[in-house]
């Protein structure tokens, strides 16, 4: 049997898989499956290889909360220095919950409400990226309500083609997020004369999942032509933010080397004095988590082969909704034959796959572990078909520490107001 490309923090030892010094069946024994699994050293590692690659630029590195905002890798990154970037202000409320500093917080999103800027602006963060003349108005207005300022940037559409996913492309003219790169001017100066306002910088976020160094250095371009033609303007900026975006292997793409990125944006960078604020969720956190499950049932149909996993959409939902690819290998390296088949869960869509066409040999009652499934796995997940959500642990070393309990049947309907008279 063929072994996979195994991210660092995993490893197949005498046969098991392991996430550092632990053997998966052992956390499937302790925790049950489905059960979402994090290498803290992975993701420490990925965090610290940002910092050591861009280290010449002295970048604020803003973690995406939403690609997984667990409160315990949020306070791990908090303590390696990290900022954030946030979509909502329940993602604000989580970081602060976790002891996160909100004065290293980039507010981030196109629907933020008065109440989310009101939030925010008591809070402290550092900037709100802001994608509309209508946001501008109205964050202008809730700050001056307040007796604040807004600190802003304005998410500026870049229109480059990141060569991804088209639902994960974001810096197109024609996408929802961001301001056109024609009108960045324009609304920059209104932003300037705006009494709630004070314009600190200028941000860009591409898209995710790219795996190619072109699309970021030309988004670059066109943004630091934008900072000189507001710098004549008399708008002088004190950061740039290069957003997220950049890509993990999940099969056999040939991620950037964060080295060469940094080298690119570093030798662009030279003439401006301000800031480098960066965005990264996936590559940080993306490779570090895999998704443990068990093997409920095989079937056979005349023409396919089924892997009936207790893993379903609802807990990992990117190949479903973007036909995005997890490596699946078995825990145990095991006698059985190997057969292609597709994994699959029990909930009831027939887009409930986790991977099709996969050589495996596997029993029922076999453990499989999806791979790369740390970023916008657990963050994703859903209750459908009412099902509670899986446990998350994250080993450090031997130690196996409990992050996130599996949610009981209770916790689903806790917010539902049965009314017992029509019942
Ligand atoms: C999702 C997102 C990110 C993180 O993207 P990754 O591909 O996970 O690095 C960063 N910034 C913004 C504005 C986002 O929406």
């Amino acid at each position: 049997m063929p072994d996979h490309f195994l991210p660092a923090g995993f490893s197949r030892v005498h046969g098991e898989l392991h996430v550092e010094s632990l053997p998966l069946k052992d956390l499937a024994e302790r925790f049950g499956t489905p059960c979402y699994v994090y290498s803290k050293a992975a993701i420490s590692a990925s965090f610290g290889e940002f910092e050591e690659a861009f280290a010449t630029l002295h970048p604020l590195i803003c973690y995406a909360v939403k690609a997984n905002g667990n409160l315990s890798i949020l306070s791990l990154l908090a303590r390696l220095g990290a900022g954030f970037d946030i979509v909502s202000g329940g993602e604000l409320s989580r970081v602060l919950a976790a002891g996160g500093d909100p004065g290293k917080v980039v507010f981030s999103g196109v629907g933020k409400s008065a109440a989310e800027m009101a939030q925010a602006l008591r809070a402290g963060v550092l900037c709100f990226n802001v994608e509309s003349a209508a946001e501008l108005e109205r964050l202008s207005q809730v700050a001056s309500a307040l007796g604040l300022v807004a600190p802003v940037s304005l998410r500026v559409n870049p229109d480059v083609d990141p060569g991804t996913h088209p639902y994960i492309a974001t810096g197109l003219k024609n996408s929802k997020f961001g301001v056109a790169y024609v009108d960045a001017l324009a609304l920059y100066q209104r932003a300037a004369r705006l009494p709630g306002i004070r314009v600190t910088g200028i941000d860009c976020h591409i898209g995710s999942q790219i795996t190619e160094l072109p699309p970021f250095v030309a988004a670059l371009e066109k943004i630091l032509a934008l900072v000189d033609a507001l710098s004549n303007a008399g708008i002088p900026l004190h950061h740039l933010d290069l957003g997220g975006g950049v890509g993990i292997r999940y099969r056999d793409e040939t991620p950037i080397v964060l080295k060469d990125y940094a080298r690119e944006v570093a030798s662009r960078l030279e003439g401006f004095g301000g800031r480098l604020l960066l965005e990264p969720g996936r590559r940080i956190i993306g490779n570090g988590g895999l998704l443990l499950t068990r093997v409920e049932y095989l079937k056979t149909s005349p023409e396919h082969r089924f892997a009936i996993v207790d893993a379903a959409m609802n807990d990992l939902i990117r190949p479903s909704l973007y036909e995005a690819w997890h490596e699946i290998v078995p825990v145990s390296t095991n006698t059985a034959p190997t057969a292609v088949m597709d994994v699959v869960g029990p909930v009831c869509e027939t887009g409930d796959i986790l991977g099709s066409a996969r050589e495996l040999a596997v029993a029922e009652g076999s453990l499989l572990a999806i791979l790369s499934a740390g970023a916008y796995g657990a963050s994703m997940g859903s209750n459908y078909n009412a099902r509670p959500r899986p446990p998350e642990v994250l080993v450090d070393g031997n130690r196996a520490h409990l992050i996130r309990r599996r949610e009981s049947i209770e916790d689903l309907y806790r917010a539902e107001l049965p009314i017992s008279d029509l019942l």
